[in-house]
């Protein structure tokens, strides 16, 4: 495992994401190691052989400070190519340091993360005016997110932070991201969840680059029966049909309750 400290110009970069203006990521490598990870292309632009999951930069120098003036009103992702709560965190307060700059700010600030170490900064949540707090899970099964995300915390310890959040007074909303074929019982997370999250954001599993090998690997070595179903969908048209009713089902299911429901399917 590699730790590295770094001096970076800036730590917030424009976004090009649809609802952010800004994004931070406190961390270069996020040790949640999850097999489908998609921020793994960061790998190319850091001097370093570790395998992603094995290395993390630690953006701890700052040539340029947060200038919370010039943000006022802007839209900022709290990360999009680290989780901002993973292990490291605990160690080096990077979050926390980042989240006191916009204590009173105009800002409308949002954390996403898949730990329940974001409990650890409710003092300061609480004395941001606008910010909301998402959590990602993906499935209520924690055998399944064992397989795919073996270092991340458990689904009962995620949705336990959702609770805790929303008790606090904290404005959430719920990830369910990626939606694996047959084995995300998405219905159910809705169920569990819709007393304490404000809103939900779904996206589908995408296989591309390097990752869509392992994953494939990993449905035929645990889950067999889908290994087929698995194969049509990612390797040939009929993929956009199963995503095409699986939205019409998400859009049915968001009738059933107050909350808005956003999918990110097609990207
Ligand atoms: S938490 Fe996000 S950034 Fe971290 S390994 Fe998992 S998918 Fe990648």
């Amino acid at each position: 495992m590699i730790i590295r400290e770094i001096e970076v110009d800036s730590l917030v970069s424009a976004s090009k994401l649809p609802d952010a203006d800004y994004v931070i990521n406190p961390y270069v490598g996020c040790l949640h190691s999850c097999q489908y990870c998609y921020a793994e292309f960061m790998k190319r632009f850091v001097p370093i052989s570790e395998e992603w999951g094995n290395f993390v930069y630690v953006k701890s120098k700052w040539k340029k400070p947060i200038n919370v003036d010039k943000l006022s009103n802007s839209k900022i992702l709290i990360s999009s190519v680290t989780d901002p709560y993973h292990q490291i965190e605990q160690r080096y307060m990077l979050t926390r340091k980042i989240l006191k700059f916009f204590i009173q700010s105009s800002c409308q600030l949002e954390i996403l993360t898949k730990s329940d170490l974001v409990l650890r900064d409710i003092d300061i949540l609480k004395r941001i005016p606008n910010i909301t707090v998402g959590i990602s899970i993906n499935s209520t099964n924690d055998d399944i997110r064992n397989i795919f995300e073996p270092k991340a915390k458990s689904v009962y310890k995620r949705i336990e932070a959702l609770k805790i959040l929303n008790r606090e007074g904290i404005n959430t909303y719920l990830f369910i991201s990626p939606i694996f074929p047959e084995l995300s019982d998405v219905k159910r997370l809705i169920d569990i969840t819709r007393p304490f999250v404000g809103y939900y954001l779904f996206e589908n599993l995408n296989l591309r680059g390097a990752y869509k090998k392992r994953i494939l690997n990993l449905i035929s070595e645990y889950f067999p029966d889908y290994f087929s179903l698995y194969t049509k969908i990612y390797t040939t048209n009929y993929g956009k049909e199963y995503w095409s009713q699986y939205e019409q089902n998400i859009k049915k299911w968001e009738q059933e309750g107050k909350q808005t429901f956003k999918i990110y399917f097609h990207h």
